[in-house]
């Protein structure tokens, strides 16, 4: 299949705001798409080289491609820098200044989708002395080697910032009609996706075999599994009444989800959004090489500890562990402990679609040779009243956890899905707060004052899981330190998109910039009201009136660990606002 086909596609897509028509483009694709390279395309559409907890780096700098673009289009350096300050997307000053004419004296090959993907991935993985060299001169290849329109969406992809505002779940839906022609088969490839988190597997076990196939794709060491979410209770007789008055109660703690895969002395460890940290956690890994199991999948919370006392301390000391380099020096500087909670494998068995209280049973046996104080069993108690329930909120609280966890004891390990199943309760509503929100970021407004060139406020917004759509629900401005302010400034400069993102259902809301939702942050606010201005769930309580945030203000917490579809969703949001009168009326 030739690049190009590819690019036009990608065009197409990026014109369109409308769902439907993305989903239709994908069908057309696949449908035409050679089954040996429709993973590649796959991940080229996500804007990756493979799945998320494979997908590597390419490591290359803006100012590479600035001048390979220079010498490809004999436009000078500083010229292309101006554009790429006007334009904010060197994809964009590709198109605009390398002419069909240049390019077509320089064709050295017809570019195949096989050929591009192959030498990004050959760019990924290059790595030691004069590997920059080698770099620059795949580099140089691709966009000697492409038209106007291919080099655009090359450029895009070596510097990742391919934006079609295609999610996952849209993926699933084209998926299923390119290849099955049945909607109803969708949660066939829905659960292969929860257990294996690889959209590209899925699509070639459809492109080369069969949906039995896909049926009978199954959980897999050092592949992670999505994990099993749990929905928000307001308050504990709420929580009791979804656990048909019986649960096992857990400390709730303020740390970082892992999934650990272990065989033997191989061990890596993936966070929440799937992200391998196996070589942030060498102190870990050391203690579960001394596991009794052979082979086990199992999860728990890591946190940061104060070593004298090995109290909890809060999630921010945990974040100065994620780095690249000093490693060790950090090890010794934020130790920390693992807590776990469930297992998923072990020994050759897939153990998910077991009871939790017969999972809680084999994660203590896989715990039985632990001689370490900084793993254990994660605190829990049976509880089956009210009273139990507060104590047990009451204890957690004094150990420094953020709430409760409250887990139905019947019920098997559902990968990807959230639940009943599993109940967060965090600390009773104080009465001024009401409780803190993971909410997206969506867009923003330019800042002015202290905050020119960075943003002033960003807009928020929660998810819809029926319609994989992120309603607004307020501004925030305050709550950040200059420093978390560049940060982010840093951090959402790489996703701004040319409008609003087709997930995105803002209204008539005109914001200065648009951005791919991504980053999650926890807000706190006082009150929740009605507001004709904001769509979160706009028309549920009160016709042409959305929800929004009164004096909304960021926790400090930027959520690093949760994808946007995990963020507050408008039911929790809809959950909190109506609360808020049983709250008064009490
Ligand atoms: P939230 O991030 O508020 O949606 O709450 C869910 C998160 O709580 C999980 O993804 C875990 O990171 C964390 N957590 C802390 N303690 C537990 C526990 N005992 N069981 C499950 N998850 C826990």
């Amino acid at each position: 299949m030739l690049f190009i086909e590819l690019a036009q596609t990608f065009e197409k897509m990026e014109k369109t705001r409308s769902r439907i028509e993305l989903t239709y483009h994908l069908v057309e694709l696949f449908t035409t798409t050679p089954a040996e390279i429709i993973d590649k395309v796959v991940y080229l559409i996500l804007g990756k080289l493979g799945p998320d907890h494979e997908s590597s780096e390419l490591g290359i700098a803006d100012k590479i491609v600035i001048k390979t673009l220079s010498h490809s289009s004999r436009i000078p350096v500083d010229k292309i820098i101006k554009e790429y300050n006007s334009i904010g997307d060197l994809g964009e000053v590709a198109y605009k200044f390398l002419t069909e004419r240049t390019q077509s004296t320089l064709f050295a090959q017809v570019l195949t989708v096989d050929k591009v993907f192959s030498t990004l991935l050959k760019i990924a993985h290059t790595s030691g002395v004069g590997s920059l060299d080698i770099k620059i001169r795949l580099v140089n290849s691709l966009i000697n080697s492409s038209s106007r329109l291919e080099s655009k969406f090359i450029v895009k992809l070596i510097l990742g910032n391919l934006r079609l505002g295609i999610a996952n779940f849209t993926l699933l839906d084209a998926l299923t009609l390119a290849f099955t022609k049945d909607k109803k088969n969708r949660v066939i490839l829905e659960r292969a996706y929860n257990v294996s988190s690889d959209l590209g597997k899925i699509a070639a076990t459809l492109a080369n075999g069969s949906l039995s196939e896909v049926q009978s794709i199954s959980i897999s060491l050092f592949t992670p599994v999505r994990p099993m979410l749990a929905e928000r209770a307001v308050d504990s007789p709420e929580a009791l009444k979804k656990l048909d008055g019986f649960g096992l109660a857990e400390f709730k703690i303020d740390g970082e989800r892992i999934q650990i895969h272990k065989q033997g002395e191989k061990i890596e460890l993936f966070t929440r959004s799937l992200e391998n940290v196996s070589s942030n956690f060498p102190d870990i890994i050391n203690m579960i090489k001394l596991l009794s199991p052979k082979e086990m999948i199992a999860e728990g919370e890591i946190v940061a500890i104060n070593p004298n006392n090995l109290r909890y301390l809060p999630f921010q000391n945990l974040m100065r562990r994620r780095r690249k380099y000093k490693i060790q020096e950090a090890v010794k500087a934020f130790p920390v402990m693992l807590n776990l909670f469930d297992i998923l494998f072990i020994d050759g068995n897939d153990t998910t679609n077991l009871p939790f209280l017969e999972r809680r049973r084999l994660l203590k046996f896989a715990l039985k040779d632990n001689r370490s104080d900084r793993i254990k069993l994660i605190e829990q108690t049976q509880v089956s009243c009210t009273k139990d329930i507060d104590a047990f909120m009451t204890k957690a609280l004094e150990n420094g956890c953020e709430g409760l966890m409250l887990k139905n004891p019947k019920t098997e390990y559902r990968a990807g899905a959230r639940g009943w199943a599993w109940i967060k309760l965090k600390k009773e509503y104080s009465g001024k707060v009401i409780d803190s929100m993971d909410l997206v970021v969506l867009g923003a407004l330019h800042g002015k004052g202290r905050r020119v060139g960075k943003y002033g406020a960003l807009l928020l917004g929660a998810y819809d899981r029926v319609n994989d759509t992120f309603y607004t629900i307020g501004k925030v401005g305050t709550g950040f330190t200059d420093e978390i302010l560049s940060l982010l400034s840093d951090r959402l400069s790489k996703l701004v998109l040319q409008g609003k993102s087709p997930r995105v259902e803002a209204g008539s809301l005109m914001m200065d910039v648009w951005f791919e939702p991504r980053v999650v942050l926890e807000i706190i606010s006082p009150e929740i009201t009605l507001s004709p201005i904001y769509t979160a769930a706009r028309d549920a309580v009160n016709l042409g009136n959305g929800l929004a945030l009164r004096f909304p203000k960021f926790s400090g917490k930027i959520r690093e660990d949760k994808l946007p579809e995990d963020s507050t969703t408008i039911d929790e949001v809809l959950e909190l606002y109506r609360n808020q009168f049983k709250q008064k009326s009490n």
